[in-house]
């Protein structure tokens, strides 16, 4: 699943690509007619991001709702490249872009845009946002942190990556109650969720691991050296070279290394 940095991207993007004229817009697979034919031909003003929902102004005051979910992808594509059936949304301006399993796909009203963003938890890229709003929501949870980390109304952004690798860099054990983290230890997972997101959304992905750790800088880092403990079960923790575990948290795995992340 896409994770807050991909989505804050696509808002950069989808801005830069789509701002200056009139955008086509049309549903290939045809299960958005209605609201592509609304949407064809109007400007659109602006693009935000909370959290992994991504929302697209036009004019006329519609609003276009995405939430791409586990395998939704939208993807920029030549403009004569002809989109698939499965295309749900194609948008076109200084190039086309290609909306495709999305799990959510639709035009709101401006009091389900608020409702929809009162139930988010503060997201780590949106300025505005609180650490204190995380500590205050952390502090009622007696979950797991592995479990609270992805509860969007705890924090918005972020996913299963991200969570393993923001408890490893921190040395906290993912089994650790939510409400007995410490205020300092919250303020660094709340820091360290700014600096990482940011640095996602400069390289498109995610990469975790130092330039210390790595002896070189984190964009130029091949996928398999970029991660400390995600998807590595078995294999040594980059840095005490324990074999790294993997538990269930939230039907979701987590990975996580005995030695780096006390009880
Ligand atoms: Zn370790």
């Amino acid at each position: 699943m896409p994770e807050g940095h991909t989505i804050h991207r696509l808002a950069k993007d989808l801005r830069s690509d789509l701002v200056q004229g009139p955008v086509s817009a049309s549903s290939p697979q045809g299960r958005f007619n209605r609201g592509a034919s609304l949407l064809n031909g109007k400007l659109l003003s602006n693009t935000e991001a909370w959290g992994k929902h991504l929302f697209l102004r036009f004019s006329g005051e519609l609003i276009l709702h995405i939430h791409l979910g586990l395998i939704g992808k939208l993807r920029p594509q030549p403009l004569d490249g002809s989109p698939s059936e499965t295309v749900r949304l194609r948008l076109e301006g200084k190039q086309a872009w290609h909306l495709t399993g999305p799990q959510k796909c639709a035009l709101i009203a401006t009091e389900e845009f608020i409702s929809i963003t009162d139930a988010l938890g503060p997201d780590p890229l949106r300025r505005g946002s609180r650490w204190e709003d995380f500590a205050v929501a952390l502090a009622k949870k007696k979950t797991p942190i592995a479990i609270s980390l992805l509860d969007q109304s705890v924090i918005a952004g972020i996913g299963n990556v991200y969570r393993a690798e923001f408890l490893f860099l921190l040395g906290i054990h993912p089994e650790r109650p939510s409400c007995d983290l410490e205020p300092g230890q919250i303020e660094d997972l709340w820091a360290l969720s700014v600096s990482q997101l940011r640095q996602g959304v400069r390289l498109n992905r995610i990469v975790t691991v130092s330039r210390e750790d790595a002896g070189r800088p984190p964009g130029r880092l091949k996928p398999k050296d970029s991660l400390y403990v995600y998807k590595r079960e078995g294999q040594p923790c980059r840095r005490c070279g324990s074999p790294i575990r993997i538990s269930q948290f939230a039907s979701r795995s987590c990975w996580w290394c005995d030695r780096c992340q006390s009880r």
